[in-house]
């Protein structure tokens, strides 16, 4: 195996890939070599906890539940008095609700009236449903066919005392919050966020806010990339439009680096524009520019600028959203602390027409997954697939990930899809 540590060329000579052909799979592969998580931690109330990454195991400090109790509304039975194939009648001595116990002990021929959640008495050991008894004033007769220990939700049984309830680089989603709230722990470790520095390259680009000139175009990739790294849980540093300039250019790249863990850059690793940021990128760092298999997303610099990592996403704003998702998700997660990282979930249906693709590149056609009348699911394209149309995201619900060795797609053959809900 190559040595993680090695400087990012040297390992990317000895897989002997090629740069200018640089599979999706290999891509991936080589970035995670590269990330180490965040190690600081900070304590964070379990409701501030929401949307971040658990930095301990949370281990639980009393048995769930704390008592035996009842699964179901009815009556809590010694078993030794039923009688499996006749009718026996106990006398009701008491009642054991949800947080009011019955103080006693269950005695020979008697029950007590338990509620679902209410705490089993001494002495029982079997719950019988309200629905198998016939009750009258403080006698109830049932009949046989029982089970020692029915309905019977036992101490511990969800965990034990000292067990581990979960485990350290968990994302914390309402499920958890709620789960570590049911232990009684107000507080608990949380990863710092991933701080990220972004800014887009082009003098044609233009804040919203401004009157554009013939020719500009307004910035959308900082808004696009805002939003995904929010949704990730990251601090945003939005660091704004950067000119073609390699002066302001370096002065941009040295200062994100210095600020963040990750810097995150759009346009400008195209052919023609590539050249002097190379130079640059060169010069300040470690960073590798590769032609990936792709479609769209083509061109995908990646290294590190001092500490910081860097990716220089393509300019287009659709290839700006595809490698995101494809390449920069992961790694942010994995940089954030979550283990293990979810993958994103895919899986084949019927594609309702026919697709054009050569083979060569791994396309990633954006697609909607929808239910016909029957309940099956099938998937379509959102119409013209160019890497400037962005509305073909916002169409969007998933990718369709047609393989590199794909060609021509007939309707009807079955595809991969790859759902964008959730993922980021
Ligand atoms: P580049 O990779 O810089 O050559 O950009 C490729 C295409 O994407 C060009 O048409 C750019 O105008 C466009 N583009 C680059 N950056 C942005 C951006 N931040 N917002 C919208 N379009 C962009
Ligand atoms: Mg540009």
């Amino acid at each position: 195996m190559t040595d993680p540590t090695a400087p990012l060329r040297q390992i990317s000579c000895a897989d002997d890939y090629d740069p200018n052909s640089m599979p999706v799979a290999k891509a991936r592969e080589v970035i995670s070599r590269f990330l180490s998580p965040v190690t600081t931690h900070e304590r964070a109330h379990v409701r501030a906890a929401l949307g971040r990454v658990l930095a301990e195991d949370v281990i639980s400090p009393l048995d769930v539940p704390a008592h035996d109790n009842s699964a179901m509304d009815g009556y809590a039975v010694r078993f030794a008095d039923l009688k499996a194939d006749a009718k026996v009648t106990l006398k009701v001595a008491g009642t054991s609700f949800a947080g009011v116990p019955y103080a006693g002990a269950v005695k020979a021929g008697e029950c007590v009236r338990i509620m679902t959640g209410g705490v089993v008495p001494q002495g029982a050991d079997t719950i019988v449903m309200q629905e198998h008894v016939e009750a009258q004033g403080d006698k109830v007769t049932l009949g046989g066919g029982h089970r020692l220990g029915q309905h019977l939700r036992r101490a511990g049984e969800d965990l034990k005392t000292g067990q581990s309830a979960l485990k350290r680089g968990q994302f914390l989603r309402p499920a958890e919050i709620g789960l570590i709230a049911s232990l009684g722990i107000p507080e608990i470790t949380v990863y710092r966020r991933l701080r990220v520095a972004f800014f887009s390259t082009g003098d044609e680009l233009r804040s919203i806010g401004t009157v554009l000139a013939e020719g500009q175009i307004y910035d959308s990739n900082r808004y696009t990339i805002y939003g995904m790294l929010e949704r990730l849980g990251c601090e945003a540093i939005d660091m704004g439009v950067v000119r073609d300039d390699p002066k302001l250019l370096e002065q941009a790249f040295a200062e994100a680096a210095a600020t963040a863990d990750v810097v995150i850059t759009s346009g400008g690793v195209s052919v023609g524009e590539a050249d002097f940021v190379k130079d640059l990128l060169n010069k300040m760092g470690e960073v590798v520019f590769w032609k990936i298999a792709m479609k769209p997303g083509r061109p995908l610099a990646y290294g590190k600028i001092g500490h910081a990592h860097f990716f220089g996403l393509p300019g287009n704003p659709v290839s700006v959203m595809v490698t995101f998702y494809q390449f920069v998700r992961d790694a942010l997660l994995q940089l954030s602390g979550r283990d293990p990282v979810p993958a994103l979930p895919s899986f084949k249906v019927p594609c309702a027409s026919a697709l054009k693709k050569a083979p060569g590149r791994t396309e990633f056609q954006r697609g909607v997954l929808t239910q016909d009348a029957s309940g099956n699911w099938s998937v379509c394209v959102t119409g013209e697939q160019g890497s400037g149309i962005l509305r073909s995201m916002s169409e969007a619900n998933c990718f369709i990930i047609l393989p590199e060795a794909q060609g021509n797609v007939t309707a009807g053959s079955l595809v991969e899809v790859q759902v964008m809900e959730g993922a980021i």
